[in-house]
């Protein structure tokens, strides 16, 4: 169990400054996922919390002790790759009971450790098998069970699952979601992929350019994104994003009429409408007319992208029997208490419902 505190932590590679100040304080029991495009310096700050990378400067608390010139064995964290580089030579049992024999474990409690891991994670009918006998997913719980049998402070995962099929990909999610639940262990899991922050995280921290951009609960940061950057990488299909012109007191985004939207407060440059909250009506009906362009059907759900004069495609998300052709006019409909705004930084203005209030 364990606190994590960075406090200022900055990471260069020569002249090149990587992590730019970061502060950040993970709860005991947290799942904390860092999420940001690639390059975004997500590794190297799990890499810096492992103590596999020194820090340039900035400190790093567990449990309020001080780590940062603690190498990485004696900080009690397990750290888990993408690559699961399994011994190829060794069985199951094997792989997961190496490091507690290279640290004279007594056998019994290695035996102990290893039948706990292997039913946490399904995996005793497994154990005398070598990793060639075994698909993808089951490799990876085996790099996991590895990792579980050295009972860490905390857990650190780095893109886990990248190298397995979608459909594997959904399960070990599901799989590391009931892992965490039954462990209650402070996890720190770095991904690109937006879904796996939603669905895995107690809190999301949101990278770019190794700078943070917003901290916060999942539906936090999708309902409030602080900014352009959050509130396009997070969601999909992502945010339509609409230029905002100034009329009468009022906004105008994409050749609509006056939106009524207050404008006077503050700069607003952009208006965003997830593809939820845009409905279909007969042309004319709604708040701007469009061009249906491309329809994909996905059977829950129908992604509609209907290109507005500029020939700006918006995107639509509509029930799965939404009834609507390629080429035809409709008219879409914006859920205005649903829009955001951003100044011309990109930063957020408070959401329109809340201004109404
Ligand atoms: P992410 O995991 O978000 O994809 P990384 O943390 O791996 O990003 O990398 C962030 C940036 O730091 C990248 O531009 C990468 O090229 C650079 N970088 C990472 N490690 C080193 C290193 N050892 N030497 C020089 N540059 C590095
Ligand atoms: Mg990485």
């Amino acid at each position: 169990m364990a606190v994590i505190e960075l406090s200022n932590i900055r990471k260069s590679f020569g002249s090149l400054n990587i992590i730019g100040g970061v502060d950040l304080r993970i709860e005991d029991g947290e799942f904390v996922i860092f999420v940001g495009p690639s390059g975004s310096g997500k590794s190297t700050l799990l890499r810096l919390v492992a103590g596999l990378e020194e820090v340039t400067s900035g400190n790093i608390l567990i449990d309020g002790e001080d780590v940062t010139d603690l190498g990485p064995a004696d900080r009690s964290l397990s750290m888990v790759f993408q690559s699961y580089a399994l011994y190829p030579h060794k069985t199951v049992r094997g792989n997961m009971a190496f490091g507690l024999e290279v640290a004279r474990t007594p056998k019994a409690e290695i035996e102990r450790r290893v039948q706990a891991a292997a039913a946490s994670l399904r995996l005793e009918t497994y154990l005398d098998r070598k990793p060639k006998e075994l698909s993808g997913g089951q490799r990876q719980r085996v790099a996991i069970g590895r990792a579980i049998v050295r009972d860490p402070v905390a857990f650190l995962f780095d893109e886990p699952l990248s190298n397995l099929d979608a459909a594997l990909r959904a399960e070990m999610r599901i799989e590391i979601a009931k892992l965490h639940q039954r462990l209650g262990a402070t996890m720190i899991y770095v991904t690109h992929d937006q879904v796996e922050a939603m669905t895995l995280a107690d809190k999301i921290v949101v990278l770019k350019d190794g700078a943070i951009q917003q901290v916060g609960s999942p539906i936090d940061l999708y309902e409030r994104p602080a900014n352009l950057f959050v509130a396009q990488f997070l969601g999909s299909p992502k945010m339509n994003v609409f230029d905002a012109a100034h009329v009468n007191g009022g906004l105008r985004i994409a050749g609509t009429g006056h939106l009524g939207l207050p404008s006077a407060q503050a700069d607003i440059a952009k208006v965003g409408a997830r593809p939820e909250n845009i409905t279909v009506a007969a042309a004319g009906q709604g708040n701007i007319d469009g061009k249906v362009d491309v329809v994909e059907r996905l059977g829950s759900d129908t992604y509609a992208y209907i290109a507005l004069g500029e020939g700006e495609l918006v995107t639509v998300r509509l029930p799965g029997n939404a009834r609507l052709s390629v080429g035809e006019t409709v008219g879409l409909v914006l859920d205005m208490a649903e829009l955001h705004l951003f100044d011309a930084e990109g930063k957020a203005w408070r959401r329109f419902s809340r201004d109404l209030a």
